[in-house]
């Protein structure tokens, strides 16, 4: 088919955008917006990074990782207990949930390959779950886990961004668009996914919330129906952009892939902070029973006055019997106390302690944070009122001076402890104090330089102590060898040890005191002997014993 020269080239679907957003523009003003698709997606999609370079196989695998699902409910709480501390009844409740939603899931696929007329006939009806609970205290963190477990996108939105129509907020169609996406365009997989929509509570259309009600209940209709079974189409009708390119791919003349995205399998999991439920639940109940005086001092909800909580507290909190007729799994996550910070802290394979270790680890300090920090911090975050959330900023403002000013000094051990929690400027200085009184600027940067080449070497990280330090300074000056020289010299057969100490104990991190410089030999030998369990350390001294060798001063000082 020959095209008339005259005719210019296609336009590309971004200039054609481009060119309408102007047109629009200088015909209507701001008064009309005019918006496309970008990836700076309004939704707070979690990463998963092993996505993004996800090839066809490992998507198979994950696709394959729903329909051999076999998990229990009681493995996926294992797995949550991992990580989130308390909530039992809902890391419970979810776990079930999941595992009905997972199972149907799987056993519905394989009626569909089967015999697909009888499993649209199948009935089912949804676990979609609500959670109710603060800010903090771990909601959102669950259900991440959970779809990391399983292997399925996820999708988290705040329901206050949303407008029925999708003109001024977010389109909440868009929230099914996107777990397309973060299933790398497998709209198959997307079509289990997990979408959960926090502050949910804010779309309750109460009295007092005039204003807001009209739309309120324009987005539960939608949401509604996403939540029971709709296909939503791939492309935003909104989005001149990604139409076009429909047309493009339409008109390419090349094979049409599906083009709509089914929710009937998506797990909808809604959440909010429902300030206000308890009182209506109370007063319902004082109505029915004792007329009036109940207490007026209604703080958050836990799980045993939750259980009181019934369909219609909802819907005279403001929302409609059919929207939350579609949540059937209910929940409450409570609010967490000192404790329950400190445990976090301690406990939870996630702990935002270990993050700061990591952190102070990559600048070669070691930091190290006492009980008596721990519990202050628990107690500070506790008074922020955030859940563990509070927990991140108050050790930010503490950590923050330490992260900046520390990182490139001598130092490399620093201990947390509660005089540093109580007063962190007063610890800065004395921190900076040791350092000035150390003189080897010169040799941390060599000495820099060949920890990173050790640790890319050989995946292990040496930390020197000052007094290491010291030594090979003087060291390297007797021996007239660079610091580099000096080292590579010294520890040239240190990884073989450390190796077999990380295989007994699992260390990563060798801490290195001026012993090690004296007499490296000895001080590995010293460090394996005291990686084995003491019951082999003495069967080993007993047969050196024996054989009348001599024995190590230091294994013997130890047992
Ligand atoms: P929300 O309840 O507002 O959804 P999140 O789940 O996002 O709160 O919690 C924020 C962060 O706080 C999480 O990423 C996690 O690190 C920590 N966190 C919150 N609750 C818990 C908990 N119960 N156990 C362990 N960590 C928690």
């Amino acid at each position: 088919m020959s095209k008339d020269d005259d005719i210019p080239p296609v336009p590309t679907p971004e200039e054609i955008s481009r060119k309408l957003s102007e047109f629009m523009k200088a015909s209507f003003g701001d008064s009309v917006s005019f918006s496309t698709m970008t990836d700076d997606s309004p939704f707070q999609t979690e990463d998963f990074s092993e996505e993004d370079e996800g090839s066809k196989n490992e998507k198979a695998d994950r696709f394959s990782s729903i329909f051999d699902f076999d998990y229990f409910p009681r493995d996926i709480k294992a797995h949550l207990d991992r990580y989130v501390i308390r909530q039992e009844e809902a890391k419970k409740v979810l776990s079930i949930a999941v595992c009905d939603h997972y199972n149907h899931a799987k056993s519905f696929k394989r009626l569909e390959e089967e015999r697909p007329e009888k499993a649209r006939q199948v009935e089912f009806q949804k676990q979609n779950v609500i959670i109710v609970g603060p800010t903090g205290v771990g909601k959102t963190y669950l259900v991440k886990h959970i779809a990391e477990l399983i292997g399925v996108p996820f999708v988290k939105a705040d329901a206050t961004k949303f407008s029925e129509t999708g003109y001024v907020g977010a389109d909440v169609d868009d929230l099914v668009r996107e777990l397309v996406r973060k299933a790398d365009g497998d709209v198959e997989l997307a079509e289990y996914g997990i979408v959960y929509i926090d502050e949910v509570d804010k779309v309750a259309t109460r009295g007092e919330m005039i204003g807001r009600d009209v739309s309120g209940r324009g987005v539960q209709t939608t949401l509604l129906k996403l939540m029971e079974e709709t296909e939503v189409t791939l492309r935003n009708p909104n989005d001149i952009q990604s139409q076009m390119q429909a047309m493009f791919d339409q008109g390419g003349g090349g094979k049409t892939s599906k083009n709509t995205i089914s929710t009937r399998h998506i797990l909808f999991i809604v959440s909010g902070a429902f300030s206000g439920l308890e009182k209506i639940m109370h007063e319902r109940l004082r109505e029915g029973t004792i007329g009036f005086g109940a207490s007026n001092s209604i703080t958050s909800m836990d799980t045993s006055s939750f259980g009181e909580v019934e369909t219609q507290d909802f819907i005279e909190f403001g929302f409609e019997a059919e929207f939350i007729g579609r949540l059937p799994v209910r929940v409450v996550c409570e609010h967490l106390e000192k404790e329950d910070l400190l445990e976090i802290m301690k406990n939870s394979e996630g702990s935002l302690i270990r993050q700061y270790e990591r952190e102070f680890e990559a600048y070669g300090i070691n930091a190290k944070f006492k009980k008596s920090a721990l519990e202050m911090i628990a107690e500070r975050a506790a008074r922020e009122k955030t859940g563990a959330r509070g927990l991140m900023t108050v050790c930010e403002r503490i950590l923050r001076d330490f992260k900046f000013q520390l990182p490139g000094t001598s130092l490399t051990e620093i201990s947390i402890d509660r005089d540093l929690v109580e007063n962190p400027e007063k610890a800065l200085l004395h921190f900076k104090e040791l350092d000035e009184g150390f003189s080897g600027s010169k040799i941390i940067s060599e000495l820099n330089s060949f920890r990173r080449q050790f640790s890319e070497q050989h995946g292990v990280e040496l930390v020197f102590d000052q007094k290491a330090m010291k030594a090979l300074e003087e060291l390297s000056q007797q021996r007239n060898l660079s610091v580099m020289k000096l080292c590579s010299d010294l520890f040239r057969d240190f990884q073989y040890g450390m190796k077999l100490i990380q295989n007994n104990t699992g260390e990563k991190v060798f801490k290195l005191s001026c012993d090690a410089v004296d007499d490296p030999d000895a001080y590995l030998s010293a460090l394996v002997v005291d990686s084995y369990p003491a019951h082999m350390r003495n069967e080993s001294l007993e047969k050196n014993a024996t054989e009348d060798l001599p024995t190590e001063d230091r294994a013997e000082s130890d047992v």
